[in-house]
C-alpha cells in the first residue's frame, strides 16, 4: 500500500466558522474542527499557505496511530460542540489514509466531514474518500488546461472529481479564487460559467486574490470582482448572488433548483 510521509502528522489545526472553508450552505453558523499537514500537489505561487505546505514535522515527533488519532480528535470536536472536522490547509487527498480513518470515526459518531481540496487525484482516491465525506469545497484554479499545467495540475483531472462528487451527491460547492493575469479575463469567466452550468455545480465562490508566496501582483481589484461577478451572472441566467464583502468570500452564487433557503 502506498503512503505519504504526511500520514498521521498534523501541523495545524483550528476551530474555524464553516464559512471560512468556504461553505455557506452546509450548516452556516456552525463551527468546526479543521487540521491540516504538510504537503501539495500543486504549485500555486499565491499560496496562502506556503508555510505549511513546505513545512516537515520533527523528526522526534511521536505519530500516534490513525485509530488514536482519531479518537483524540473526536473528543476534542466532542469537548468543543463543533459539527466535526474538516481537512484543510494542505492538500487532503495527499493524506488520504488519514482523512478516511478520521473520518469513519467521525461518522460513526454521528459527526459531520468536510474535504477542502484542489480535486486532482486520481479518480479511485476520490472514489474511496465520496462514501465519507459530508461536503466538499473543491477549488477550480482555472479554466485553461495549459495553465492549469503551469501550476501542475491538471483541468480535466479536477473536473472529473467534481463530477464524481456531484454525481454521489455529497454537499459541494466551488471556489474560483480571481487571480489578475492568469485567470480573470472575460473569455475565462464565460468559460468558468459554461463549465458551472455543464457540470451542474451548485454553489459557486468568486474569491478574491491577495499577494502571498512568489506572487506580488496587487490584489484583485473590487472592479474586478464586480465585473466577473456580472460575466458570470449574464451566463447563468437562473442564479442568485448571495453575499459579497471586501475582503475574502466576494461573491455567491447559486443554482436556484438546488440551493436551499433562497
Ligand atoms: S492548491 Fe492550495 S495549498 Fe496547494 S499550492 Fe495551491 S493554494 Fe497552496
Amino acid at each position: 500500500m502506498i503512503s505519504s510521509d504526511n500520514e498521521g502528522q498534523i501541523l495545524a489545526m483550528a476551530i474555524d466558522p464553516i464559512e471560512k472553508k468556504p461553505l455557506f450552505e452546509f450548516y452556516p453558523g456552525s463551527t468546526i474542527l479543521s487540521i491540516g499537514t504538510f504537503g501539495c500537489n500543486l504549485a500555486c505561487p499565491w499560496c496562502q499557505n506556503h508555510a505549511l505546505i513546505s513545512s516537515r514535522s520533527s523528526s522526534n515527533t511521536t505519530t500516534p496511530t490513525l485509530a488514536v488519532l482519531a479518537s483524540e480528535l473526536l473528543n476534542r470536536a466532542i469537548a468543543n460542540h463543533v459539527l466535526g472536522i474538516a481537512f484543510t490547509y494542505n492538500e487532503p487527498l495527499l493524506w488520504h489514509h488519514t482523512v478516511m480513518e478520521i473520518s469513519k470515526t467521525f461518522k460513526a459518531h454521528g459527526l459531520k466531514t468536510v474535504m477542502v481540496s484542489n480535486g486532482c487525484a486520481q479518480l479511485h482516491i476520490v472514489e474511496k474518500l465520496l462514501p465519507l465525506i459530508d461536503a466538499w469545497n473543491v477549488d477550480l484554479k482555472t479554466t485553461s488546461a495549459a495553465d492549469y499545467r503551469a501550476i501542475h495540475g491538471d483541468l480535466n483531472t479536477v473536473l472529473a472529481t467534481i463530477k464524481a462528487i456531484i454525481a454521489h451527491g455529497a454537499h459541494l460547492e466551488v471556489t474560483y479564487l480571481i487571480v489578475p493575469n492568469f485567470n480573470d479575463s472575460k473569455a475565462a469567466l464565460l468559460q468558468l460559467a459554461d463549465i458551472i452550468f455543464e457540470l451542474g455545480v451548485p454553489v459557486l465562490h468568486l474569491t478574491r486574490y491577495f499577494p502571498a508566496h512568489r506572487c506580488n501582483e496587487a490584489p484583485t481589484s473590487e472592479k474586478t470582482m464586480n465585473e466577473a461577478l456580472e460575466l458570470v451572472k449574464s451566463r447563468l441566467k437562473e442564479c442568485h448572488q448571495r453575499e459579497t464583502t471586501k475582503t475574502h468570500t466576494s461573491v455567491y452564487l447559486g443554482n436556484c433548483s438546488w440551493v436551499h433557503n433562497l
